[in-house]
């Protein structure tokens, strides 16, 4: 026993975190002991908050503490327009261009048959259904530019194409096997604009 038992604790769950090794955990644990107490407070809480109020939106499937989500809800966007992503964090990336005025769909994942991800275990449904309104013309396959991501936009492009939708793919000069999240504004809204049927 190195630590004090509410030390060890400590550094035993921010080990639990992706990223953090027991090398960054003991140092962060450290940090905490000698900050604020209204600080430490501060950052417990805002934990419990976000896990507490963070939902999924009904509408988009994207993360959200109100239902719908702000972007389903906003009055100025394109309800023509669906743009399919993997994660909430691309919504972020493609939010950052400022270029996209469409809605969005989080599948909240992609195809892995090496992980055992099927279609089903995607937010395909709760897409399928947002699309039976007539409102949709044009799907966005915005998924990563890597195997898994490109097996879900060849899926999802074999099952809406027979629904009469214009189904079009983000433009090629993405970094190829990267995540939407680490491109660029620039490269991002060029894929956006160069967008082409597939
Ligand atoms: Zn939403």
């Amino acid at each position: 026993m190195y630590y004090a038992q509410p030390i060890a604790r400590l550094i035993d769950e921010l080990t639990k975190l992706p990223g953090i090794g027991p090398k960054t955990a003991q140092r962060l644990a450290f940090h905490l002991l000698f900050q604020p107490r209204e600080e430490v407070q501060a950052l417990a809480e805002s934990m419990m908050v976000a896990r507490e109020k963070v939902k999924y939106c009904s509408v988009c499937q994207n993360l959200t503490d109100k239902d719908p989500c702000a972007i389903c809800s906003a009055s100025g966007r394109d309800r023509s327009l669906i743009c399919v992503v993997e994660e909430p964090r691309d919504v972020v990336a493609l939010e950052r261009t400022r270029d996209y005025k469409g809605l969005y769909h989080v599948l909240q994942g992609a195809i892995s048959p090496m992980e055992g991800i099927g279609p089903d275990d995607l937010k395909l449904r709760e897409l399928l259904a947002r699309l039976g309104d007539g409102q949709v013309r044009e799907v966005i396959l915005a998924t990563n530019p890597n195997i898994e991501g490109e097996a879900t936009a060849m899926y999802m492009a074999r099952l809406l194409k027979p629904m009469g939708l214009r189904v079009t793919r983000l433009a090629r000069g993405l970094p190829v096997g990267g995540d939407l999240e680490y491109a660029d504004e620039v490269t991002l809204s060029k894929a956006l604009e160069g967008r082409r049927e597939i």
